[in-house]
């Protein structure tokens, strides 16, 4: 089966009480047994409830995984992953990171004494040099947030292997449309599912998926113990949203890619980030792991200060200043002001993200009319 059908069809089936085309919200905490251990598969909600058994089965048809579990949030199932490890394991990962994974590894799990170092993995040999015999995981974010740069999953992963060290890939900013990490070497890929594959600004959620059947044990027997379980009316909005994921991300994509040339050409912006220009550092990788480039871009104004970035921010109409992305509506984000705060001024600058960077999660609503919002804006 191919992508839409996958996401409309994988794991789902009439339910077998009613006929029911949609997936029932299974709101119940419990399940009545006919006698002592005798069930139908379901005992209690934190461990098994079924609107969330099929949304599991579809988004793990869409990653091309034999096994996938969701969680409460995209950081509960980062926090699963970090939760196999010991003390004293090491943990390699992608330099511009997600400012909530950078949080949770650096200021809650580094007191468990788990470290964690962060290499620019545009260069995969980077990868080589901070592997040791205590690295347990490497950690890839790809495309990077908010600069867009990509990393080599199978280049990454091969060398992680030879270390015997698991590959996690956090595909948030793909979504399985994009790209599938398992396919290319990745031992795990998470998401936020809160962003592009629920897609409506309406749940937060997360998602692990494996092929290794021993891995997904761990995640299960972690989750049942913490208790990170998303509730079925969310796995339902989940659904829900996933029956359209491919039509939403061939938007997302077509707007991205108009908006990305309209400001390449804009006389006032000096700089676009964006993995589908032939000219971005990173491209062909790019273009060989990806179907697609995606909706997610940033952009530099030749008047560079702060001073200007939020006088661009406050004269936006269509796009709304917000955390977040990936949703259907477009959002425009400041990361030196907000996502990116807590990151030191030299060290973020010689990332290149300088403080008029602005990132935009292009949505789908007619191009022509976000292009007449961004030229008010800019201008
Ligand atoms: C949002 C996000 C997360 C965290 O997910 P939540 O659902 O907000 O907990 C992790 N990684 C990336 C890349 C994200 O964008």
């Amino acid at each position: 089966m191919k992508f839409g059908t996958k996401a409309l069809h994988a794991g789902i089936e009439p339910d077998p009480a009613t006929g029911a085309i949609m997936t029932p919200v299974y709101q119940t905490s419990t399940y009545v047994q006919e006698e002592s251990g005798v069930h139908k598969g379901y005992e209690y909600a934190r461990t098994q409830n079924p609107t969330r058994s099929v949304l599991e089965k579809n988004l793990s048809a869409l990653e091309n995984a034999r096994f996938g579990r969701c969680f409460a949030s995209g950081m509960s199932a980062i926090e699963t992953v970090i939760k196999m490890l010991n003390t004293g394991d090491e943990v390699v990962s992608t330099a511009d990171l997600y400012g909530g994974s950078y949080r949770l590894f650096t200021q809650v799990f580094e007191k468990y004494g788990i470290k964690f170092s962060f290499v620019d993995m545009q260069d995969a040999s980077n990868v080589a040099s901070a592997m040791s015999d205590k690295t347990k995981l490497v950690w890839i974010e790809t495309p990077t947030n908010p600069m867009l740069n990509i990393v080599d999953i199978e280049s990454v992963a091969e060398i992680a292997h030879r270390y015997g060290a698991k590959v996690v890939v956090d595909n948030t900013f793909s979504s399985p449309y994009l790209q599938n990490p398992l396919d290319i070497g990745a031992d795990i890929v998470m998401h936020s599912v809160t962003k592009y594959i629920a897609g409506h600004s309406d749940v937060i959620m997360g998602f692990l998926a494996t092929n290794d059947e021993a891995l997904d044990h761990q995640f299960g027997f972690i989750q049942n113990s913490s208790g990170a379980v998303p509730g079925p009316q969310d796995c339902f909005l989940a659904l829900r949203g996933i029956k359209t994921l491919h039509l939403r991300m061939q938007r997302h994509c077509e707007n991205g890619e108009q908006i990305a040339h309209y400001l390449k050409n804009h006389p006032n912006v000096s700089k676009v980030y964006w993995p589908g220009f032939e000219d971005h550092p990173n491209h062909e990788i790019a273009k060989k792991q990806m179907r697609a480039f995606g909706g997610m871009l940033s952009f530099i104004q030749s008047e560079d200060t702060l001073k200007k970035a939020e006088k661009t921010l406050r004269s936006f109409k269509l796009f709304s200043l917000a955390e977040s992305l990936g949703a259907v509506e477009s959002l425009v984000g400041h990361p030196a002001g907000m996502t990116h705060a807590s990151i030191p001024k030299v060290k973020r600058i010689a990332g290149g993200l300088t403080d008029s960077l602005i990132r935009l999660s292009v949505g789908i609503e007619d191009v022509e009319d976000l292009i007449a919002d961004l030229e008010q804006a800019i201008a």
